[in-house]
C-alpha cells in the first residue's frame, strides 16, 4: 500500500484529490485553506483551516468507525493529507437538521433555531452548475444516483452519524444543528461514508452563548472566523485525546 502522493485527480473548493504513487485502491485528500460560500460567489481563505479540518475529520472518522460505521478513512498522512479508500461518490448530499437554520428557513419560512421533534433528512443533488438543488427520493432512484436500498442504507447511516455526533458535540459544549454527508461506493459495491466532517459542512452552536462556531461566521462576515475554527479544534482535541 503506497501513501506517496502522485498525480492530481481533481481539485474541489476545499480539497484536492491525488492518486498515490503508484496508483492503487487508495487516494489522498489534501485539505486547503480556501473557503467558499453561496455556491462559490463568496471566496476567501481561513488560515490553517486545512490543518484543522484534516484533524477534525480524522477524529470523527476514527470515532465513527469505532461505532461500527464504515468510512473511507485509512490514515492521516500529514497535517493536510489523509489517505482514503478509492470510492465513486454518490452525487447526493445528505443533510440532517436538528434545528432550522440556513436554506430551510428561507425555503419554508421557518424561524432560525426552531427545533425539529425528530431529525429531518433532506437530499440535494451534488452539482455546482445547478447550485446543489433540493431533490426527493424519487429523483435519486429515477436518475440512478442510488438504488432504493442504497438510499435507505445511506439515510439510516446518516441518522446514526447524527445520533453519535450530537452526543460528542454536546460533551464539548456545542449543539449539532445540522450537517452534510457524502457517501461513496467502493470497488465491491460497499457504501462508505466519504468526503469529510468539519465545521465547513456543519452548524455548531455554543451551548452557553448560542454563538455560531462554524462556517456561518465566514458566510455572514461574523468575525473571529479563524479563532472559532481553532476553538472547535481545541475542544475536540481534548475530547478525543486518549479515546481513539
Ligand atoms: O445551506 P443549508 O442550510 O442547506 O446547509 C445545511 C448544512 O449542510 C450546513 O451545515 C451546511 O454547512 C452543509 N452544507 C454543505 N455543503 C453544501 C450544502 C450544505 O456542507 N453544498
Amino acid at each position: 500500500m503506497s501513501s506517496k502522493r502522485g498525480a492530481p485527480i481533481r481539485e474541489g473548493k476545499a480539497k484536492i484529490l491525488y492518486e498515490t504513487e503508484p496508483a492503487g485502491d487508495h487516494v489522498i485528500q489534501y485539505f486547503k485553506d480556501d473557503a467558499t460560500a453561496f455556491n462559490a460567489l463568496k471566496k476567501g481563505q481561513i488560515k490553517d483551516k486545512g490543518v484543522i479540518n484534516n484533524a477534525v475529520s480524522t477524529w470523527i472518522f476514527r470515532y465513527l468507525e469505532k461505532q461500527g460505521i464504515a468510512t473511507h478513512f485509512v490514515d492521516k498522512l500529514s497535517d493536510r493529507e489523509m489517505l482514503v479508500k478509492r470510492v465513486k461518490i454518490i452525487p447526493v448530499e445528505m443533510v440532517v437538521r436538528n434545528r432550522a437554520a440556513g436554506s430551510i428557513c428561507k425555503r419554508l419560512g421557518l424561524k432560525k433555531g426552531e427545533p425539529f421533534k425528530t431529525p429531518l433528512v433532506e437530499y440535494f443533488y451534488k452539482s455546482d452548475e445547478l447550485g446543489d438543488p433540493l431533490i426527493g427520493e424519487g429523483h435519486i432512484v429515477y436518475f440512478n444516483w442510488a438504488t432504493e436500498s442504497e438510499l435507505k442504507q445511506m439515510t439510516k447511516l446518516t441518522l446514526e452519524v447524527n445520533r453519535h455526533l450530537k452526543g460528542v458535540f454536546h460533551e464539548i459544549g456545542l449543539e449539532l444543528i445540522d450537517f452534510k454527508l457524502e457517501f461513496g461506493k467502493d470497488s465491491k459495491g460497499h457504501i462508505l461514508l466519504a468526503d469529510e466532517f468539519t465545521p465547513d459542512g456543519s452548524r455548531l452552536w455554543d451551548l452557553k452563548t448560542g454563538e455560531s462556531m462554524d462556517k456561518d461566521r465566514f458566510r455572514h462576515d461574523m468575525g473571529r472566523v479563524e479563532e472559532t475554527y481553532q476553538e472547535v479544534f481545541g475542544r475536540l482535541k481534548q475530547f478525543f485525546e486518549g479515546k481513539l
